[in-house]
């Protein structure tokens, strides 16, 4: 039996991000509704929640943004940098315990208490920048953890994996002159689709070239293509990184009933997707593997798909 375990807190519902936002408190609340349903709470181990030491944040950002994201926050400013990215007062603390959270995962993966972890947090993270936010994303989660799994875990390979509709362009511009994370991104055509950056010639810079993969779905595209580019190129250029630890950026937005993107993806290729990381993570990892939510702005669909990812991880 796989022990999964599984972050998840009211708190993280306590980021407001005001009315008519999509990344809204609501999306965890018919998460953990859902989860407990289907009886996936209880399958998992629960993950106690940290605050994070803002030591291994700053890893990845820049100190002066740290300081106008607090600051923005504890004066009640309606969002930092970019109207997108809303924040309340509470929400420099809430970002802080959910990155901490993450952490506290990867370490209980690293310890081998847990063979892999989902982490039901918010804000999400893929979009935010070195030294700005972006999309909804205020601390990059998925950043801090890899930095933290090669800086204070030591290793060396760790593949990035994000499936999110909308293409990580954080993540990939804080590791794309770094051999040591492979950074994957399955994402609508940047054409079309926000942020505008992810196409296929973005490959990586100096000793990086080679360890960025972008492969932009032109919409609507279908399940059968993003299995197909698993099969083509996500999975065999995960085999020959051979990743000792795998991170998931799991973004639920490409669902066809999403609001965000006109991207057609119906439910069950979600679990597809998961069942062949988790074959990556036991083939080289010892099935090391943690998933972070993303985006998913349609309440039911993001239910339903994260229900199906959970019970997956449970299975693999
Ligand atoms: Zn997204």
């Amino acid at each position: 039996m796989t022990r999964t375990g599984l972050v998840q807190d009211a708190r993280f519902q306590e980021h407001r991000t005001g009315p008519d936002h999509p990344e809204r408190p609501e999306r965890l609340a018919a998460i953990a509704s859902r989860l407990a349903s289907d009886g996936l709470t209880e399958a998992c181990v629960g993950v106690e929640p940290a605050t994070v030491d803002m030591a291994h944040v700053e890893r990845v950002h820049q100190t002066d943004y740290l300081r106008r994201l607090e600051e923005a926050c504890r004066s009640g400013a309606p969002y930092i940098d970019v109207p997108d990215s809303a924040v309340c007062p509470a929400s420099y603390d809430i970002a802080r315990l959910a990155v901490g959270s993450v952490l506290q995962a990867v370490d209980r993966v690293m310890a081998g208490e847990l063979d892999n972890a989902f982490c039901a947090v918010r804000p999400p993270g893929h979009h935010a920048e070195h030294h700005m936010s972006m999309g909804f994303c205020l601390f990059n989660n998925i950043a801090i953890a890899a930095r933290y799994l090669m800086d204070h875990h030591g290793l060396s390979r760790v593949l990035i994996v994000d499936f999110d509709v909308h293409h990580g362009n954080g993540t990939q511009h804080l590791f794309e002159a770094d051999p040591r994370v492979l950074f994957i991104s399955l994402h609508g055509h940047p054409g079309i689709v926000y942020p505008g950056t992810g196409y296929e010639h973005e490959r990586g810079v100096g000793d990086g070239a080679g360890f960025t993969i972008n492969l932009p779905m032109l919409p609507p595209s279908s399940d059968e293509e993003w299995q197909q580019a698993f099969d083509k190129t996500v999975l065999p250029e995960a085999e020959k990184f051979a990743p000792e630890f795998v991170l998931i950026s799991a973004g639920f937005d490409a669902h066809r009933l999403d609001p965000l993107a006109p991207l057609e993806l119906e439910t069950p290729v979600f679990g597809w997707m998961t069942d062949r990381l988790a074959e990556i993570a036991r083939a080289h990892a010892s099935g090391r593997l943690v998933s972070l939510l993303e985006g998913g702005y349609d309440l039911e669909a993001l239910a339903e798909s994260t229900s199906l990812h959970v019970s997956r991880l449970l299975e693999a």
